[in-house]
C-alpha cells in the first residue's frame, strides 16, 4: 500500500522518484500524551530516516500544544509571564518557551498578512522607547502604522544609547551603547514601501534624522512634519494633551501596546532581558493588535490569532478550552462552561480526566 506521504528529510528525491514503489512506509505509532490521539510513524526507504504525521508541523514537539491560544491571548493583555504560567497551570518555562514559538510563527503570519492587504495611503511614523534590564540600556522601536485603520505595518526593536541625565552614568557602567536607530528606521520604512499605494503620505514629528530617511526609503511618498506634543497620563504617555493630534493613530497604538504588553507598562516591575525575547513578544502582539483588537472587517475572516498563525489545533484542546459554547461528543458528555469541571484554573487537566482522556472533535 502506498501513503501520500513524503519524507520531511529528502523531499525532492521522493518527487524525483514518482511512480516507483512506495519510498515512505508505515513503521508503528504512538500515543500522543496530552490528549492519547493516534500518531503515525513513517519510514523513509531512501534516507532511512523515520518520522511521524507531526514532523515539521507547527506543533511538532510541544507537550501542551493547547495552551498556544491562551498564551497568545495572555501574553497580549498585560500579563506577566509567571502570572499567565500560574493561570494556565503550567511552568513559567514553558511559557518563555512557547513565547519564542509564537513569536517566530507571528512574525511569518504578519508578512504574510502584509503581502495580501490593500495598499496603504497615509501612514504614521514614530520611535517607541523602552528598555532592556535597566533604563542605562535604553531600546528604540520605530514603528509604521496606517493611518486610517490603526493597523501596525511593521516595527523593529534596536538598541539606543541613553540620554540626558542618564547618559553619563551608562556609559560609564555599560561602556559606549551601539546606536542602531538609523537601519531600523530604514528597514521599518522599506517595509512600509512594499505596501505603499502611489501617493503615499508619512506623517512623523519633528525629528532631524526623519527626512533623509524617508527620502531614502520612500522616494515618492510625501512626508508631512507635525510639532510632537506632551503626553497625558490616561494615554501611558503616549496620547497627547492636545485637542486635535495628527499623529493620533501612532499614539493611540502606542498607548495599547503599552497597556497590553506587561514589559511596556510604564513603571512596571517586568522589564525585558533580551532585545530578541522584546521583538518575538512585539510580533505576537502585532498580530493580536492587527487581527483581534482592531475592528477592521477586513481582518474578521481571519480567525483567533494563534489558529490563524498555525501555532493552535483546531481540533483540540486549545480551541475546546476557549469555546464559550458546550460541546458534545460521541458519547453525548457535554463538556464545557457549564459543565462544573470547566470553571477553574485546572480545567484542561479535570477535562481529560472526565473524558478518560479521549479528544473532541470540534
Ligand atoms: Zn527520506
Amino acid at each position: 500500500m502506498s501513503w501520500r506521504v513524503s519524507c520531511p528529510f529528502c523531499r525532492p528525491e521522493v518527487a524525483s522518484r514518482k511512480g516507483a514503489s512506495p519510498q515512505v512506509v508505515r513503521q508503528g505509532w504512538y500515543r500522543r500524551k496530552y490528549d492519547g490521539r493516534r500518531i503515525q510513524r513513517f519510514l523513509c526507504r531512501i534516507c532511512k530516516k523515520s518520522f511521524s504525521s507531526l514532523t515539521n508541523k507547527p506543533i511538532w514537539r510541544q507537550q501542551k500544544p493547547y495552551v498556544n491560544q491562551d498564551l497568545t491571548f495572555l501574553l497580549c493583555s498585560g500579563l506577566s509571564q509567571r502570572r499567565v504560567a500560574r493561570h494556565l497551570a503550567i511552568d513559567p518555562k514553558t511559557v518563555a518557551r512557547r513565547l519564542i514559538h509564537l513569536g517566530d510563527t507571528a512574525r511569518k503570519a504578519n508578512k504574510k498578512h502584509l503581502d495580501s492587504r490593500p495598499p496603504v495611503e497615509k501612514a504614521c511614523f514614530d520611535d517607541m522607547e523602552s528598555s532592556i534590564h535597566t533604563k542605562l540600556k535604553p531600546v528604540s522601536i520605530p514603528m509604521v502604522v496606517e493611518e486610517k485603520t490603526r493597523e501596525i505595518i511593521a516595527l523593529r526593536v534596536c538598541s539606543m544609547p541613553a540620554k540626558g541625565p542618564l547618559a553619563e552614568k551608562s556609559r560609564k557602567k555599560y561602556g559606549s551603547r551601539k546606536d542602531e536607530r538609523p537601519e531600523a528606521r530604514l528597514e521599518v520604512l522599506r517595509t512600509l514601501g512594499r505596501v505603499a499605494a502611489p501617493g503615499l503620505v508619512v506623517t512623523s514629528d519633528k525629528c532631524p534624522h526623519y527626512p533623509a530617511l524617508i527620502k531614502l526609503a520612500l522616494p515618492d511618498a510625501k512626508h508631512v512634519v507635525v510639532k510632537g506634543q506632551r503626553g497625558c497620563v490616561a494615554g501611558q504617555g503616549e496620547l497627547k494633551k492636545i485637542g486635535f493630534d495628527p499623529l493620533f493613530s501612532f499614539n493611540h497604538t502606542a498607548a495599547m501596546a503599552r497597556a497590553n504588553i506587561n514589559r511596556l507598562i510604564r513603571k512596571t516591575w517586568c522589564i525585558s532581558k533580551r532585545m530578541d525575547r522584546l521583538q518575538d513578544h512585539l510580533d505576537l502582539y502585532v498580530w493580536f493588535h492587527n487581527h483581534y483588537l482592531l475592528k477592521n472587517p477586513a481582518n474578521k475572516r481571519a480567525g483567533t490569532p494563534a489558529q490563524t498563525s498555525g501555532c493552535v489545533i483546531n481540533n483540540g484542546w486549545g480551541q475546546f478550552i476557549r469555546n464559550t459554547r458546550s460541546i458534545q461528543d460521541k458519547d453525548g458528555i457535554v463538556m464545557g462552561p457549564d459543565s462544573p469541571e470547566s470553571d477553574d484554573g485546572s480545567r484542561h487537566r479535570r477535562g481529560l480526566e472526565s473524558t478518560g482522556g479521549r479528544v473532541l472533535y470540534t
